[in-house]
Order: structure tokens, then C-alpha cells, then sequence
């Protein structure tokens, strides 16, 4: 099993090359404080009984910086050169366990025991909270899924809850940093969306769509990640499928009196409508599969 240290020095390796890319963007952001966090990169941190040396917290800036511009690229646009990814770090599950009991609220895990969380993102507080984490390996894609988010919400004033989550982990598995552990839960993903596939026990693709944050949240994490992960990608897919996503996610940032029918968004902007848009979807898992898998 690989150390932090490990996973950290071989991305620093991998993010050599993005380091001149990122230079200029980072040290623009350099003037902006943010209270209680220390920093001038993109991320700004709060460390509790945890050491993060100034060559770890270059690379999550570097990893963080990368992962913004993928976001921009997605969703077509330039974020605000004052926009930080605020990330606090507790070096014990103790101390994250009890931060989290006071001042977790009006965030995405509500209905989960926070014994199962890694970490999460608080919109109240714009903040990513995450620990050091007993299998370390997880750091690095947990910092990622949560910046995601964080990334997200600062964007975005809405978003359909099965979007942001599909998101957040289509990005938290970049192929430059993917282990073998990685590996290995991409695979699961793929398996259990063929097996519910074939099973026809994947949701009603309208249904779920219109599933509301807390609906989302009272079903099996197991089960609505992997399918908001799949028809995330369905939707980066083509660039026609890009056009809708981006078109949905413009709408739901428009003003209105209750939130937007994402289901019968897509079925208005999804290329042959919401019926060709399940039936692609099933063409997507049993061929995505099959690529990874192999044949049934
Ligand atoms: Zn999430």
C-alpha cells in the first residue's frame, strides 16, 4: 500500500509538467487572505494537529489547479482570479469526528454516519473538511471529489444533486494519479451499472434525475454514485451531449420560484430527447463495460 508520501512524490513527478502552466494563475491568486487558513496558492489551508510541508500543500495546489482547469473546460467558463479552494485538514478522526458534529450542517452528507464520511464539502462555510485518513491512499482522491464542490459552488448557485456528485467523482480519478486501488473501483463501478443493467435494475433514468438532494441522500450511496458518475459521463461524452449539460446547468442558475424539472430539461435539450437519452445511456454502461470488463 502506497504512503502519502509515496502517492505525493510520484504526483510531483507527474505535476512537474503542469507546474509551468500554473504558475502564473497561482501567483496572481498570491494577495488574496483568506481568515483563518494560511497559504498563496489557489488552496488555502487550516491545519489541526497536522503538518503539511510547504512541497505537500505545492502539490495540492498543483493537483486543485488542474482540477480547476478541467471544471472550466466542462462548464465553459473562467473562474474569478480571487476564487480559493478553502481545505482543512485534522491529523486525528477524533478531531474531525467532533468538528464535524458542531458544525456540520446545510452540507451534502446529512443522512450518512459521519464514521462512513472521508470528508465533505459545507456550502455554508465554503470549506472542504477532510482528516488525514486511516488508509492514506484516499487523501489525495477525497481532496479532489471534495474540491469538486467546492469548485461547483462557488460557480454555480444550483445544480440537480445527482450532477454534482456525478461530477465530483468523474474528477476525483484523474488517469495521471490512478493506483491500483483506483483501479480496482473503477472496475466495481462498471460491474455493479452492467450487472443492474442486465438485472433491469438500473432507476428510472427520470426519476432519478428529479430526485431531490434529500431523496438522494436517504438512497445507497453505493448505488446513486455510480449511476449520476455514469450519466455524467454519458453527457461529457460528445460534444452535443456537452451543449445540453452546459444548457441545464445555465438554466438551473436562472432565477425561479422552486427548482428547475431536470428530467424534463434534458428531455427538451438532450439530443433526441429524454427516450433517446436512455436508451443511450444503456449503450453507454454495456459498452463502457465491456471495454474495461471484457465481454459478459
Ligand atoms: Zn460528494
Amino acid at each position: 500500500m502506497k504512503t502519502v508520501r509515496a502517492r505525493l512524490n510520484w504526483l510531483a513527478a507527474v505535476a512537474a509538467g503542469l507546474f509551468a502552466a500554473c504558475g502564473a494563475q497561482l501567483s496572481a491568486r498570491a494577495d488574496d487572505a483568506t481568515p483563518g487558513f494560511r497559504g498563496d496558492g489557489l488552496c488555502r489551508f487550516a491545519l489541526n494537529q497536522y503538518v503539511l510541508p510547504k512541497v505537500n500543500e505545492d502539490k495540492i495546489n498543483l493537483i486543485v489547479g488542474d482540477l480547476l482547469r478541467r471544471h472550466e473546460e466542462a462548464f465553459n467558463f473562467t473562474a474569478s482570479p480571487g476564487l480559493h479552494v478553502r481545505i482543512r485538514i485534522f491529523g486525528t478522526f477524533e478531531g474531525y469526528r467532533s468538528f464535524a458534529a458542531t458544525n456540520r450542517y446545510s452540507i451534502e452528507h446529512e443522512s450518512l454516519s459521519i464514521s462512513n464520511l472521508a470528508g465533505y464539502y459545507s456550502s455554508r462555510d465554503n470549506e472542504v473538511v477532510t482528516w488525514r485518513q486511516r488508509d492514506p491512499t484516499y487523501l489525495a482522491n477525497n481532496i479532489l471529489h471534495e474540491c469538486s464542490h467546492a469548485i461547483m459552488h462557488q460557480q454555480f448557485r444550483a445544480l440537480p444533486i445527482w450532477l454534482d456528485e456525478g461530477c465530483a467523482v468523474y474528477f476525483s480519478f484523474p488517469a495521471y494519479m490512478r493506483d491500483a486501488h483506483d483501479d480496482l473501483a473503477l472496475r466495481s463501478r462498471w460491474y455493479v451499472l452492467r450487472k443492474w443493467l442486465t438485472d433491469g435494475q438500473l432507476p428510472d433514468l427520470r426519476q432519478f434525475l428529479d430526485l431531490s438532494p434529500q431523496e438522494f441522500r436517504k438512497e445507497d450511496p453505493a448505488r446513486t454514485y455510480p449511476v449520476s458518475w455514469s450519466i455524467f459521463q454519458l453527457l461529457m461524452s460528445t460534444p452535443e451531449n456537452r451543449r445540453a449539460l452546459n444548457v441545464i446547468v445555465a438554466e438551473y442558475q436562472k432565477p425561479a420560484p422552486k427548482e428547475p424539472d431536470c428530467a424534463e430539461l434534458l428531455n427538451k435539450f438532450y439530443p433526441g430527447g429524454l427516450v433517446k437519452m436512455d436508451k443511450d445511456w444503456r449503450v453507454w454502461i454495456a459498452r463502457g463495460a465491456a471495454n474495461l470488463l471484457g465481454p459478459q
